[in-house]
């Protein structure tokens, strides 16, 4: 019996560079293209050691960022082969790395199938050259058809990473981009609408007039779209923004859905343990000279209750929801506390009852935020009803 989605622990590698910087992007990364490899990987190294992580027996891995390959197929090498001598990595169900398409050739593909990468996460964001070029991407659409092809071909299983919703974008776009992405057929696809944090550099290009805000009506109507296609195509809408072939969803994903602990390595990567009915977490120093530094991690302690509430916000993101009496046991709560935080929700018609579990309502999964609001913060929440 496979274990239970909640088992076990999830390793997750952020590699912090990029060869430019997309105007709406807000994770940690540093522009530079030419990175120094071994100075990284003596720092991983150091953590690992550092944390007592060594032979730390993971259930996947994933290799994430910025930009893993701009490390280039020597340097992923390199990072795959030193993962493999610092944990136990004989019992890992996913291998996956971060792949933007313009570093998508076969030399890249191979060196990762032969460090034992099985699954790629490819940064394709659209196959139109004018949307690509409003979200400042270094690749072109042709680049990003290539890559899933070559990856399909070095035996890599493949998800691809679509944003709809750009302002300023051709009528149809997100129409083509899911027409290109059922023509190439990848196992999985994840789609997001564009956000535009309060301090990343597309909001001095608003001002600047040469970029608009996005309008969230024309981006739920893009993802309700994106729904309806490739659910004709026949993947599977797992979670708010996940697609996948039968029995190609995302094991690493799932783990954050389904409370799995996890393990974070690298500049800003997070930490989870669960443990007392609460959560202790850890959040690496953000940006790599603090992290190249030495700089000290924040941990937090959050109680059973408040763990809870996440975890209920969390497990609505998958759309067949939680189980109520396991949440309950995981986090020490009665089941009465986890019925007590649903039941505006399912008075709102936000969420049902599925036998043991809770979910969101089909066809209402364009309500997680508000669902989440009601949970996290149940005094600030507005009414959850929505239309
Ligand atoms: S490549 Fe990814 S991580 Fe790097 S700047 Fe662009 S969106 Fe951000």
């Amino acid at each position: 019996m496979p274990p239970a989605d909640h088992e076990g622990v999830s390793l997750y590698v952020h590699v912090p560079v990029c060869a430019r910087a997309c105007p709406y992007c807000d994770f940690d990364f540093v522009v530079d293209r030419r990175p120094d490899v071994a100075a990284l990987l003596a720092a991983y190294g150091r953590e690992v050691a550092d944390r007592g992580l060594v032979g730390l027996r993971p259930r996947t891995v994933y290799v994430g960022g910025g930009t893993p390959s701009a490390l280039g197929p020597d340097g992923l090498a390199a990072l795959l082969s030193a993962l493999g001598a610092w944990f136990d990595l004989g019992g890992v169900e996913e291998r996956t790395v971060e792949v933007n398409p313009e570093h998508a050739d076969d030399r890249l593909f191979e060196a990762l199938a032969r460090g034992g990468a099985d699954r790629v996460s490819l940064g394709v964001q659209s196959f139109q050259d004018p949307v690509l070029a409003l979200l400042g991407r270094a690749h072109t659409g042709a680049q990003a058809r290539r890559a899933v092809v070559r990856a399909k071909s070095a035996g890599l299983r493949t998800s691809v990473d679509l944003i709809v919703g750009v302002p300023g974008a051709p009528a149809r776009a997100t129409c083509a981009d899911l027409r290109a992405v059922t023509d190439l057929g990848p196992d999985h696809v994840s789609v997001y609408a564009l956000t535009i944090e309060p301090d990343v550099p597309w909001q001095a290009l608003v001002r600047r007039g040469r970029r608009r805000l996005p309008d969230p009506d024309a981006q739920a109507d893009d993802l309700a779209r994106a729904h309806a296609r490739l659910e004709r195509a026949g993947y599977e809408h797992y979670e708010v923004a996940s697609y996948a072939r039968p029995g190609a969803r995302s094991i690493h994903n799932l783990g954050y859905w389904s409370w799995r602990d996890y393990v974070g390595i690298g500049p800003s990567a997070a930490s989870a343990r669960h443990e007392g009915g609460g959560v202790v977490r850890r959040s690496n120093a953000r940006g790599l000279s603090a992290y190249l530094a030495g700089a000290a991690p924040a941990v937090e302690r959050l109680g059973p209750e408040a763990a809870a509430r996440e975890a209920m916000w969390l497990g609505l993101r998958r759309l067949d929801g939680f189980d109520r009496a396991a949440l309950a046991r995981r986090f020490g709560q009665p089941i009465a506390f986890v019925d007590g935080v649903l039941t505006p929700l399912l008075a709102s018609g936000l969420v049902v009852r599925a036998g043991p579990r809770a979910r969101l309502t089909p066809g209402r999964w364009l309500f997680h935020d508000a669902a989440g609001r009601a949970i996290l913060d149940p005094g600030d929440a507005e009414p959850v009803g929505g239309g």
